[in-house]
């Protein structure tokens, strides 16, 4: 079973630090390290030199930062609310996550 409850692609809410409140997808799950990369949030600047060889421009590069999963909320889409994550078995057998407030499927 996951231990972290939150997929690939959810819709998150940030509930803390200076993105608190935004909204973004998971782009990626850093499930060692309890972490989740989230589109547009936690951004920090690279400050990268050109490289002539490799054709790289130098400047500065925006890219997201991890962010650890405590600190996200997945969203539910019925209820429209950030949200704990329940798992429940279905009558088939089949293992669910469910919205705790409106008890929507999240799946
Ligand atoms: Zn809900």
């Amino acid at each position: 079973m996951d231990k972290l409850k939150v997929r690939q692609n959810d819709k998150v809410m940030v509930l803390a630090g200076k993105d608190r409140g935004k909204v973004g997808k998971i782009l990626k799950i850093y499930r060692k390290k309890d972490r989740v990369l989230v589109e547009g949030v936690n951004k920090v600047q690279r400050h990268t030199k050109a490289n002539p060889y490799a054709q790289t421009p130098g400047g500065i590069n925006e890219k997201e930062a991890p962010v650890h999963v405590s600190n996200v909320a997945v969203m539910c889409d019925a209820c429209s609310n950030p949200t704990r994550i329940g798992v429940r078995t279905t009558e088939d057998g089949k293992k669910v996550r469910f919205c705790r407030k409106c008890n929507e499927i999240i799946d």
